[in-house]
C-alpha cells in the first residue's frame, strides 16, 4: 500500500500534513533524516506510516513510559501491531511482548534507550530484521535542551549493530544548538533535514495586563464551560492557593506540582487525560508526556522565565487542530520575582536568562500581531500585515492618536527625576500624587508635577509600555529604571511624532470556537458520553477511541451509513469496525427522534455544496462582482465596513480582478489627487496603509486609503 492509502484505511485522514509526505519518502529512502516540528506538527505518523511499508521491525526510542503507553494505545486502536519494553510491565507481559517480537509479530517496538542498551533486549533483537530506528524527543540528547536525558548518548553506539536501519530523529525544538547537537550525537550520515513552520495556526494569541488574576481568570473560564485547559503557576504555593479558590468555586479542576506525591501527580494527569477533570492548575513541572489532543485553553497566571518555555506551555493547547486560546496574564511584579531567581545564577547565565526574560517582555508589550516576535525568535520570518488570531490583530489601526504632547511630559518628567526610577514614579510625579517617596525625593517641586492630571494612572502606566516599544525610552530590566533614548530626545525636540493608544480597553475575550463547522451541540454531547463509555471501558482516554474532530463531523454530517462514516476524519477501518455500529445507531436514533432529515449524502458532496464552506474572502469578492452597490453587500453579510474592506483587499491580493466603480462611489478623490497616492504606493508598498497615511500628512482618511489600496493593487493585476 502507498502511504496515502495507509494514511486513509488505516489512520483514516484524508491529506496529508505539510512534509509528512516528504518525510515518509525521505525514511523509505533510508536517508538519515531529521525532522523538527512543532508539538502537535504529527510528528508520530512520519515513522509509524514507513513501519507498516518495511519488512522488518522499526524501534521507536522514547523518553517517557507515559508517552510510549499513549502512542501504542492509538496504534492498537487502528489496528497497528506495536509494543513497548518497559519496567512498567509484569513478567508475564514482558515476556509476552518479547515473543511476539521474536515471531515478528509487530511492526514498532517502544523502548526507552536504556531499555535498548540492555544485553537481553539487544540479544532479543539480533535474530531480527531491524529497517528503522526513530529517536523521538530527539532534543532530549542536547544539554542545550530542556530534558537532556543522558541515555540519549548511547543511541548512536547502539544503532550501530543495526547495519540495515535508517535513523530518524523527530523534536519539537527549533534552536540551531540542539539540532547540531543531535545530528553530532546520533551521528546521522548526511541527514535529511525537514523544518516545519513553528506557526501554530490555530492558537489564539492574547496578552492582558494581570490586575486582579483570580477573577480575571474566572472571568475567562466562564467563557469555556465543559472544556479542558491547564493554567500555569510560577509556584508550588501559587498552585496551591489557586487550585483552593477555584475548587472552592466548584470548577473541576486539580493541582499538579513536583510537591505532591507521584500517585497523586499520576492520578491527577490520568483524571484530565481521561475528561475526568476539566482543568489542571500547574508549575511547568506539568506537560511533558501529555498527549492530550483537545486542550482548549493555556492561561499563564505568572509570566513564564522566557519565549521558549512559553511557546512550549501553550504549545500544550490545541494538538487535534482545532481552534484553542492562549491567554497571558502580564504582571509587572511577576518580573522581578524572574529576576530575583534569574540573579542566583552564575555570570554567564545570568546574562542569557535576562535577555531570554526581555525577549518574553517585549513580546507580551508588543503591539504589532503577536506572530511577529513570537515567530522571529525561532527565527522565522512572519511576513503577513494580520494573522487574525491574536488580539493585537484585531485593534484597530485607528484608535491611534497623536500622543507627542504626551510623550514629551513623560520624558521630560525621566529627565527631571534623573533617569533612575521605575514607570510607577514618574506616573506618581506626572499624575501630582502626595506618596511618601515624591515628597521625601522632593519630586513634588520639579516643574514636571502635576502636569499629567489629565489621564488615568493605568493610561498612562499603558503609555510608557507603548512609548518602551517605540524606543523613545528604554528600561533597564534589573532596576527597572527608565531613560530616554536617542530617538526620545528627537520627541523632546519636537523633531518627531509619535502615535499611540489611549484609550484603555476593557479586555475582553473573543471567545474561540474549536471549529468552524455548525455542529449539532446536543448530538455532540451524546456522542461524547458514549465515547467516554467506552474508553472507560477500556481504560484508554476517550481521544484514543475518536478524537474531538471526527464527534463534531459526526454532529454536522450526521453519517448513516457505514462507508458515509468512513468518511469522516479519523475513522479507519478497524475503528469503524470496532466502533461504527455503535455510532450510526445513535446517530440513526438521534435524526429519527429529531426529524433530521435522511440527508444520506456524502460529506465531500455536501462540502462542496455549502457555500459556507468557502472562505469569506471569496464569498465577499464573488458577491461583490454581481452586487450594484456597497450597502447591498454591508446588509447582505451584516458586517462591518472595514470588515468587507478587509475581504476584498484579499481577494483582489490574491489575484482577482474586479470592477471598481462601486468602490470609487465610497470616496471622493479627484482624478489627480489618486495619481499622487497611486505613486506614493508605488513608493512604500501596499503592506502597511500607515506610512502611506504619514507620507500623505494625513490629509486623506484611512477609509479612503484602504480603498484606493484595493484600487491600486487591482491595476496591477
Ligand atoms: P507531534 O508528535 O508532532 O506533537 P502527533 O504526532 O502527536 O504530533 O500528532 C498530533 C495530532 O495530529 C494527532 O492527534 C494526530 O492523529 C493528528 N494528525 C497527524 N497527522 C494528521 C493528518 N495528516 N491529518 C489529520 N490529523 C493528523
Ligand atoms: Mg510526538
Ligand atoms: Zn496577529
Amino acid at each position: 500500500m502507498t502511504p496515502k492509502a495507509i494514511l486513509k484505511n488505516t489512520f483514516g485522514y484524508d491529506e496529508f500534513r505539510p512534509l509528512q509526505e516528504d518525510i515518509i519518502n525521505s525514511i523509505l529512502k533510508k536517508n538519515d533524516t531529521l525532522v523538527i516540528m512543532p508539538t502537535g506538527g504529527g510528528k508520530s505518523l512520519c515513522f509509524q506510516i514507513p513501519a507498516l511499508i518495511f519488512e522488518g521491525l522499526t524501534i521507536v526510542i522514547s523518553p517517557l513510559i507515559s508517552l510510549m503507553k499513549d502512542q501504542v494505545q492509538q496504534l492498537a486502536e487502528i489496528g497497528i501491531p506495536a509494543v513497548f519494553l518497559n519496567s512498567s510491565l509484569s513478567a508475564e507481559d514482558y515476556r509476552t511482548n518479547e515473543e511476539l517480537i521474536r515471531n515478528k509479530k509487530v511492526k514498532l517496538l517502544y523502548v526507552a534507550p536504556e531499555t535498548l542498551s540492555m544485553e537481553k533486549t539487544l540479544t532479543l533483537l539480533s535474530v531480527v530484521k531491524v529497517d528503522c530506528i526513530t529517536v523521538d524527543e530527539a532534543h532530549c540528547i542536547s544539554e542545550w535542551g530542556h530534558d537532556f536525558r543522558p541515555e540519549y548518548r548511547q543511541i548512536a553506539e547502539i544503532s550501530l549493530k543495526f547495519k540495515d536501519a535508517v535513523i530518524a530523529a523527530f523534536t519539537a525544538t527549533a534552536t540551531p544548538q540542539v539540532q547540531d547537537d543531535i545530528i553530532k550525537n546520533l551521528s546521522l550520515k548526511k541527514p535529511k533535514k525537514f523544518v516545519g513552520s513553528f506557526n501554530r495556526t490555530n492558537l489564539y494569541l492574547q496578552v492582558i495586563l494581570k490586575r486582579d488574576p483570580l477573577s480575571q481568570t474566572i472571568n475567562f473560564l466562564e467563557k469555556y464551560p465543559k472544556q479542558s485547559g491547564i493554567i500555569y503557576c510560577f509556584s508550588r504555593k501559587q498552585v496551591d492557593e489557586l487550585y483552593e479558590e477555584l475548587q472552592h468555586r466548584k470548577y473541576s479542576v486539580r493541582p499538579y506540582h513536583a510537591g505532591l506525591s507521584d500517585a497523586q501527580r499520576k492520578k491527577h494527569q490520568e483524571e484530565f487525560i481521561k475528561d475526568d477533570v476539566q482543568i489542571i492548575v500547574a508549575t511547568i513541572a506539568f506537560g511533558m508526556g501529555i498527549n492530550k489532543p483537545n486542550v482548549r485553553f493555556v492561561i499563564h497566571y505568572d509570566l513564564p522565565k522566557n519565549i521558549e518555555s512559553y511557546y512550549q506551555e501553550i504549545g500544550r493547547a490545541g494538538r487535534d487542530g482545532l481552534r484553542a486560546h492562549c491567554l497571558l496574564l502580564l504582571g509587572y511584579g511577576d518580573i522581578s520575582k524572574i529576576n530575583y531567581f534569574i540573579d542566583q545564577k552564575e555570570d554567564k547565565e545570568r546574562r542569557i536568562a535576562k535577555m531570554q526574560l526581555d525577549a518574553l517582555i517585549s513580546y507580551a508589550e508588543s503591539y504589532n500581531c503577536r506572530r511577529i516576535p513570537l515567530l522571529n525568535y525561532f527565527g522565522e520570518k512572519y511576513e503577513s500585515e494580520k494573522c487574525g488570531m491574536c488580539d493585537n490583530c484585531e485593534k484597530e489601526e485607528e484608535n491611534l492618536v497623536d500622543v507627542t504632547i504626551e510623550a514629551q511630559k513623560f520624558l521630560s518628567c525621566v529627565i527631571r527625576t534623573g533617569e533612575i526610577y521605575g514607570a510607577m514614579h514618574i506616573v506618581d510625579v506626572l499624575r501630582g500624587s502626595k506618596s511618601q517617596k515624591v515628597i521625601n525625593k522632593n519630586h513634588h517641586k520639579l516643574s514636571t508635577y502635576g502636569i499629567g492630571e489629565n489621564l488615568s494612572k493605568e493610561q498612562w502606566l499603558s503609555l510608557s509600555r507603548q512609548f518602551l516599544q517605540k524606543t523613545i525610552i528604554q528600561k533597564d530590566y534589573e532596576f527597572g529604571s527608565l531613560k530616554t533614548t536617542a530617538l526620545g530626545m528627537e520627541v523632546l525636540k519636537g523633531e518627531l511624532k509619535v502615535k499611540g493608544i489611549l484609550e484603555v480597553e476593557e479586555v475582553k475575550y473573543k471567545v474561540q470556537k474549536e471549529s468552524s463547522l455548525d455542529y449539532d451541540k446536543k448530538l455532540f454531547a451524546l456522542l461524547r458520553a458514549k465515547r467516554k463509555e467506552i474508553a472507560d471501558k477500556t481504560g484508554a482516554p476517550p481521544y484514543v477511541i475518536f478524537p474531538d474532530k471526527t464527534l463534531i463531523e459526526m454532529a454536522t454530517y450526521f453519517p448513516k451509513t457505514p462507508s458515509l462514516l468512513r468518511e469522516i476524519h479519523g475513522v479507519g477501518e478497524q475503528k469503524s469496525k470496532k466502533y461504527g455500529q455503535i455510532f450510526l445507531t445513535l446517530i440513526n436514533e438521534y435524526c429519527q427522534t429529531n426529524n433530521i432529515a435522511g440527508n444520506i449524502e456524502s460529506k465531500h458532496r455536501k462540502r462542496r455544496k455549502t457555500t459556507i464552506k468557502k472562505a469569506m474572502f471569496i464569498q465577499v469578492g464573488e458577491a461583490y462582482k454581481k452586487s450594484n452597490s456597497f450597502d447591498e453587500l454591508l446588509n447582505r453579510f451584516d458586517v462591518k465596513r472595514n470588515t468587507l474592506i478587509s475581504h476584498l483587499t484579499r481577494y483582489v491580493s490574491e489575484g482577482n480582478k474586479i470592477n471598481t466603480d462601486i468602490l470609487m462611489d465610497l470616496i471622493q478623490i479627484d482624478e489627480e489627487t489618486q495619481k499622487n497616492i497611486f505613486t506614493v504606493f508605488d513608493r512604500l508598498g501596499t503592506n502597511y496603509v500607515r506610512p502611506v497615511f504619514d507620507e500623505l500628512n494625513e490629509t486623506v482618511s484611512y477609509d479612503d486609503l484602504r480603498v484606493l489600496k484595493i484600487c491600486y493593487i487591482n491595476e496591477q493585476l
